[in-house]
């Protein structure tokens, strides 16, 4: 068998993948561990070694892994005692996470419309939708780029209302040096391995908040206090309130703590991937009436997006096929929760979310993961810097 390309058929060069996780080193060796002890359920060795870095790298005083963010923001909805009748206003461009874990409490999503620059979410929007139902807001940092977080925890506390930052995008981000996750009073992660870090599934609960911490971690233990009997604290665990269990086993806990020693390694290279888009594509886009994403100053973003906002709808398609033509899997998402079948049924949308509608109509992510050789970075933005817009 030859290996020449037949006349007539391009080859084509591997594909470029959108994001895959990358297997830093220990993931074998930690996961061996687990599997040769006795323990292979959770808050062993390594759920505590994966908490104990979350704590170091946040600052926060409660850092409780949990299988999921979804989970995780599920847990805040319950520390929050959210209910029927309660509101919890959040965006309408984000992830189905940040809504359902109110919706399934029976409190309802209030959604609320974004900045066209940061994709944070709209403080006098805010505003405008809060009533005295609301019991809370939860804060989403697109990118890893803060939403108004000062101004957003200064209306709450005025409030009496809770902040929540579905941080999902944010790990290691820092606003004016401070990480994101512990603006709020409970903070969510998510390390699905689409996110900068990743155990296949899982997340973490941040608790800033002393008084709830002890009670996430009997919520947590499905409603008991194991957590203290671990600690020897009590020398029995027993029912001590309503709960679920929003822990993960050691054998995601290990891969956690070995993607977590390649945190720095990840970002590094995150970064170079991020900052080559940045400034190679900069000239393309100022000619094709572009906007490639905002980092605003104050921001130590994670390098876990790259997007572009094309002119038009038609240039969000025409851009995505012509980037999958040569092989490079370039993405939208978020269709706004406020039109959505269940946001429109689970959801009040005090003013539609012009903002969310139009972005999700024109953005673009390019492929980003530690993973991107220098030649891949190049594809693409070669690629890229050859779409020209079909308006
Ligand atoms: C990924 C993501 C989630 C969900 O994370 P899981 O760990 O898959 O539950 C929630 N919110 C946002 C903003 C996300 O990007």
């Amino acid at each position: 068998m030859s290996s020449l390309p037949r006349p007539g058929v391009r080859r084509t060069a591997a594909p470029v993948r959108f994001t895959a996780p990358l297997r830093t080193g220990r993931e074998q060796e930690y996961l061996a561990q687990v599997l040769a002890s006795p323990m292979w359920h959770g808050d062993g060795v390594f759920t505590r070694r994966a908490s104990a870095w979350l704590r170091e790298l946040t600052g926060v005083p409660g850092a409780l892994l949990t299988p999921s963010c979804t989970h995780a923001l599920e847990l805040a909805a319950i520390l929050l005692g959210l209910g029927p009748g309660d509101e919890v206003v959040c965006p309408s461009f984000t992830f189905t996470s940040t809504a359902t874990a109110i919706a399934v409490r029976g409190a309802t999503p209030v959604f609320v419309d974004v900045r066209p620059d940061t994709l944070g979410l709209d403080v006098e929007a805010v505003r405008a939708a809060l009533t005295p139902r609301t019991k809370a807001i939860f804060v989403v940092h697109y990118g890893g780029v803060a939403a108004d977080i000062e101004d957003l925890v200064a209306l709450a506390d005025d409030h009496g209302i809770a902040v929540v930052e579905d941080n999902a995008h944010g790990l290691g981000a820092r606003w004016r040096g401070r990480p994101l996750g512990t603006f709020g009073a409970l903070a969510a992660q998510s390390f699905h391995d689409t996110k900068n870090i990743t155990c296949g599934e899982g997340g973490a609960l941040l608790v800033n908040d002393a008084v709830m911490l002890e009670r996430a971690e009997v919520v947590r233990e499905k409603g008991t206090d194991r957590s203290r009997f671990l600690r020897g604290e009590v020398d029995r665990y027993t029912w001590q309130d309503v709960g679920s269990s929003y822990l993960p086993s050691e054998l995601t806990a290990a891969v956690l703590v070995a993607q977590s020693e390649a945190f720095d390694r990840v970002q590094a290279r995150r970064h170079e991937v991020w900052d080559r888009y940045a400034r190679e594509l900069a000239p393309w886009a100022a000619k094709q009436g572009v906007t490639l994403m905002h980092v605003p100053e104050g921001n130590e973003h994670p390098a876990h997006v790259f997007y572009v906002l094309a002119p038009t709808p038609e240039d969000q398609s025409g851009l995505i096929r012509h980037l999958g033509e040569q092989e490079i899997s370039a993405v939208f998402h978020y269709q706004p929760l406020d039109s959505s079948p269940a946001g429109r049924r689970l959801g009040r949308t005090p003013v539609p979310c012009t903002v969310s509608a139009d972005v999700a109509g024109r953005i673009v992510r390019l492929p980003l993961h530690p993973g991107l050789d220098d030649d891949e970075v190049a594809r693409v933005v070669d690629a890229v810097s050859a779409y020209r817009s079909e308006a």
